[in-house]
């Protein structure tokens, strides 16, 4: 009612409102929309548009939805089969037979409604070559660089052969990369049970949809591209895919070979032909365990096959440029260039995505209204905050990308911080990653909301999390804003564990029915995600001080230090080969960090005294030259907060990377979504080059420098 409406509401009365307005019924409904059919990349334009008129239907003042045009693929056509040459001796044209013919489709549930859609998509991945080879094959483990080194020192022959690889461990684009460079004419990657933990059908467990395990004929899609070496469409790399713009060559970022996602149960035929060929894959290295499928009655041996077993491999895609859509809702603040951006993507791989990533837009849903309900209850927002509904993550985190190229000099003025949440639901363990500046307030945050699976009534997420933080790698839409713009991120939600049921990632069974049954029943942990945020959000938009904490950075940077030091040490050969003066390379970092810890334990006491003097004394308006004197302490100290993550940023980027210009964090080049901190470094040690870790660790002094002198002129 307007007597209401008139009133300010505070900052208790605005937490008030994110604690209880999300509610299950609602993020069920919304989670029931995003997954009830197809909504790829560039095919989903109802969906963004229903979201954007949900949007202004909860009360965003300002919505809109920005396009991209970019270079994607959707698939035609695809086959697998497994040959046996049948000719006689000598002859030199081999007459192959079928052995098997992978079906390359997901079986068709009944419970499970979306799984059997007439325009279900197909199996395939994003960005994946088209061709069609036939040649024998090799088991490759997880297809990791190293993977590819121990199959190299055992002298097993990949030219010219057709891999094997199992999904796990390293962004699956990094394999098919790999497998190219070593000369491997095409790629299978299938999901192996034994990395589905305690929960498998070996193991006792019912299959979906009658159990928790894995179904059988569930198949990871997933994209192909090189994500160490750039996010965004791949012909745009740096500035954003608008209609018109010249475009690269894309090969730079795309596979060459093709690829196709297979499931376990087409996998079985072929691990199973691979017997009494080459080594035994144990045999490779500690790396080499033997998969999940001894009870299908799988030897894994590495292979080669003979001549006279191959594997026909057909992929055909087609490649086009099409628009995709983001939808960008705003509320300004009273402080303009003080800015929070909120984001999930939309688009999905398959009909549903009830865990990615749509667990996630129906709690940007349930945040949205939340803030719609304290907006026309009297909330001024103190800072802007701007909501994102990505398109194109799957692809390679595009609509993220693409929106970040273009509103680089906006978003570098402004942004405090990027709160990222893409799957937000699969299970019941919180799981968060966070730039450190952001550490403190996350933690704060999960000590607001209660946990939906206490053993002890009123336990918070904070009691039942692992209070593990991670370092921001990628596979996710906060990329482009951590690692190419310096802006502080969080990225967080509930994950499976090896003890849940079996989350079936990009396959056609990530799907409402199997959230509804498996993943989160009663949808307490979608709630729980939309209260994080929006309580993230609000912290960080209304406290006076923005609550960053740079102490927690330096202690980051010390640690990050410890690690590289470590990896150095352990590289024999690369220490016997520095001189003296070269071994003291890191020393000169530890006495920079020291200081910039200094600075910053300082900084930080001064903020905090700041924002509990405004608390606790607030100025009564006839103190005005004192009012005026604190509004310029606080615009002082929280510049210098939200300029501090920017230091970091080195324009040239990383070597061989250069759209990577975060000289701390960046996708580790060889896992993708592991991060590698202090990249520079740790690359050079890679490769053995004494003169690049001259070159970063002075780039990195310089930086810290630089970060430091932000902190040390406080009026
Ligand atoms: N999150 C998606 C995946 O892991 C996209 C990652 C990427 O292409 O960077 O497959
Ligand atoms: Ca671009
Ligand atoms: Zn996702
Ligand atoms: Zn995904």
């Amino acid at each position: 009612d307007a007597s209401v409406k008139t009133k300010d509401l505070d900052f208790d009365g605005l937490i008030d409102i994110l604690k209880t307005t999300p509610n299950e019924t609602l993020i069920r409904e919304w989670s029931q929309y995003y997954t009830s059919g197809p909504h790829l990349a560039g095919q989903n334009y109802s969906q963004a548009k229903w979201t954007q008129d949900k949007w202004d239907e909860f009360g965003l003042p300002d919505t809109e939805i920005v396009a991209y045009d970019v270079y994607i693929n959707y698939p035609l056509d695809h086959r697998l089969a497994l040959l046996q040459d049948k000719s006689k001796k000598g002859s030199k044209k081999p007459d192959w037979k079928v052995k098997y013919e992978a079906s390359l489709e997901e079986d068709v549930l009944e419970e499970d409604g979306t799984s059997g859609l007439k325009d279900r998509i197909p199996t395939f991945h994003g960005y994946s070559a088209s061709g069609n080879v036939t040649a024998s094959y090799v088991y490759v483990n997880y297809g990791t660089y190293q993977d590819f080194e121990d199959l190299k020192a055992a002298n097993i022959s990949l030219k010219g052969k057709i891999a094997i690889a199992k999904y796990g461990g390293i962004f699956r684009g990094l394999k098919v990369k790999r497998a190219q460079e070593v000369g491997m004419v095409g790629i299978v990657i299938y999901t192996d049970p034994a990395d589905d933990g305690d929960v498998t059908e070996a193991h006792g467990n019912d299959t979906y949809p009658s159990g928790p395990a894995r179904n059988p004929s569930s198949v990871q899609r997933g994209s192909t591209q090189f994500l160490s070496f750039a996010p965004g469409d791949p012909t745009t790399p740096g500035y954003p895919s608008k209609p018109g713009v010249p475009r690269q060559p894309a090969n730079i970022s795309t596979p060459s070979i093709p690829s196709l996602p297979i499931s376990y149960l087409d996998a079985v035929p072929i691990l199973k032909a691979l017997k009494g060929h080459g080594p035994k894959a144990k045999s490779l290295g500690k790396a080499w365990k033997d998969g999940g499928l001894g009870y299908k009655g799988v030897d894994y041996y590495v292979g080669p096959t003979p001549d006279s077993i191959a594997l026909n491999l057909y992929n055909l895609q087609n490649y086009t440029i099409t628009p995709l859509w983001n939808v960008i809702g705003i509320i300004n603040g009273t402080i303009e260039d003080e800015v929070v951006v909120l984001g999930n993507h939309r688009d999905a791989w398959i009909a549903g995505g009830a865990g990615d990533p749509n667990s996630g837009s129906a709690a940007l849903n349930e945040v949205i209204r939340s803030f719609g309900i304290a907006l026309a209850q009297g909330w001024k927002p103190l800072r802007t905050i701007v909501f994102a509904s990505w398109d194109g993550e799957e692809y390679g985190l595009i609509g993220s990308t693409e929106w970040v190229e273009e509103y680089l000099p906006w978003l570098n003025k402004t942004v405090v911080a990027y709160l990222n949440v893409d799957v937000g639901t699969t299970g019941p363990q919180f799981a968060a990653s966070a730039a450190p500046l952001l550490n403190k307030v996350l933690i704060e945050t999960t000590k607001d909301v209660l946990s939906p699976n206490q053993t002890v009534p009123g336990q918070t997420v904070y009691d039942l999390w692992n209070k593990h933080i991670s370092t921001m790698g990628s596979g996710s839409d906060f990329t482009a804003f951590q690692d190419f713009a310096g802006i502080p991120c969080i990225d967080m939600g509930f994950k499976f564990t090896g003890h849940s049921a079996v989350y079936q990632y990009h396959s056609n069974y990530d799907s409402f029915y199997w959230m509804e049954n498996f993943g989160d029943p009663g949808w307490h942990y979608h709630v729980a995600a939309a209260k994080l945020w929006s309580i993230l959000a609000a912290r960080i938009s209304e406290s006076p001080i923005v609550p960053l904490n740079v102490t927690d950075y330096a202690d980051g940077l010390q640690k990050y230090l410890d690690s590289v030091r470590d990896l150095l040490s352990k590289d024999t050969e690369l220490m016997s080969a520095m001189t003296a003066n070269d071994s003291k390379i890191l020393d000169r970092l530890d006495g920079s960090i020291a200081r910039l810890r200094n600075s910053s334990v300082e900084f930080d006491a001064k903020a905090e005294a700041l924002a509990k003097s405004i608390a606790e004394n607030p100025l009564p308006w006839w103190k005005w030259w004192e009012r005026i004197k604190l509004r310029i302490a606080i615009q002082n100290v929280n510049s210098r907060y939200k300029n501090f993550e920017r230091q970091f940023i080195y324009s040239k980027g990383l070597d061989g990377r250069t759209w990577f210009k975060h000289v701390v964090f960046a996708p580790g080049r060889w896992t993708g979504y592991a991060g590698a901190t202090f990249p520079g470094l740790v690359e050079s040690i890679e490769d053995k080059n004494v003169g690049g870790l001259w070159k970063w660790s002075s780039i990195i002094l310089a930086l810290i420098e630089k970060a430091r002198a932000t902190l040390i002129t406080l009026p």
